[in-house]
């Protein structure tokens, strides 16, 4: 995992009640430093089966700090790294205050269902993983950055890909200086190096006219209809769309609308189009070797394999 619960059992400083979560009958301090706030919460209200779970293992975890840490407000255990508006999601969740809202209203914003996702892997509670994946995977507005983001960081492999090829296949200037913090250098660097790959690629198809193998039935004669159709309707699409947008049909469309196609055998048409269809394919390769490249590195079984000490089993 590349991020830890920091708890540490210290002298606290003056903290502030939780508006929302210092309940008088609660019977287990928790500081958070960051925001300088104390919430007192009672691990006995539970008010589901589900929940319960997940507050005793929050209650195993924290306790773990030390003797009698946590047991007074002057004794708090002190978590270093999560903000209270996180930890204010969690507790939400944990009283189950979440499962009584309707199914109509059931729309939670995209902050605070990323916070509760990391708290559930914080805190090794896989219901609140499950229940943030769940309402995520669809959510309208998770951009695929972010998404890609999530992803990489709480091992959930099953947005890697997609998220992943949405991004390659718009242009570079159409991503907002939000995805690209969201993305991060690692995955901007991939994104580069995949658009320059392809403009090589496509700047190399301008420049050569791709042309099969075949017994010209009109006397080699086609090879010239052939370029001057693919220098007016081929270059700009070849130009202009991004990676893995374009197909063999786009780009052979029009052809058929020109009046000198009809120049062209049919068998020199079928040869080439077959060497069109291949250096197209030659771009869809490049691109899922850079992803799987990029995979790779991440080291997904490292976040998997917490993942699954946890028991999160859900989406793989
Ligand atoms: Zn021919």
């Amino acid at each position: 995992m590349e991020e830890q619960l920091e708890i540490q059992n210290i002298h606290p400083p003056s903290l502030s009640r939780s508006a929302k979560h210092y309940h008088a009958d609660g019977d287990l301090f928790v500081g958070i430093l960051t925001d300088n706030v104390l919430f007192c919460v009672s691990t006995h209200r539970f008010t589901s089966g589900q929940t319960t779970q997940g507050m005793q293992q929050l209650r195993s975890t924290l306790l773990a700090a030390g003797p009698g840490v946590g047991e007074t407000p002057a004794t708090p255990v002190i978590l270093f790294n999560v903000r209270a508006k996180e930890f204010d999601v969690l507790c939400d969740f944990l009283y189950a205050e979440y499962n009584f809202v309707s199914a109509s209203q059931n729309v939670f914003e995209v902050d605070c269902l990323a916070d509760l996702l990391r708290m559930g892997v914080l805190f090794a509670i896989p219901d609140a993983i499950s229940w943030a994946v769940e309402r995520l995977d669809s959510h309208p507005g998770l951009t695929h950055a972010r998404r890609l983001s999530l992803s990489q960081k709480y091992g959930i492999t099953s947005w890697f890909y997609p998220s992943f090829r949405s991004l390659v296949v718009q242009p570079l200037t159409r991503l907002s200086a939000e995805d690209t913090i969201y993305a991060g250098p690692k995955v901007m660097n991939t994104l580069i190096r995949i658009h320059d790959n392809i403009i090589t690629l496509r700047h190399s198809m301008v420049l050569y006219p791709p042309l099969g193998l075949s017994r010209c039935e009109a006397n080699n004669q086609c090879i010239y209809t052939w370029t001057a159709l693919w220098r007016t309707y081929a270059t700009s699409p070849l130009l202009f769309t991004p990676p893995g947008k374009i197909s063999t049909r786009d780009l052979l469309n029009n052809f058929q609308n020109d009046p000198v196609y009809c120049r062209i055998c049919r068998v020199c048409y079928v040869s080439n189009t077959a060497a069109v269809r291949e250096l197209l394919a030659q771009e869809g390769r490049l691109i899922s070797s850079a992803l799987d490249d990029h995979y790779d590195r991440l080291e997904f079984w490292r976040i998997r394999g917490h993942l699954e000490a946890i028991g999160y089993i859900g989406y793989s």
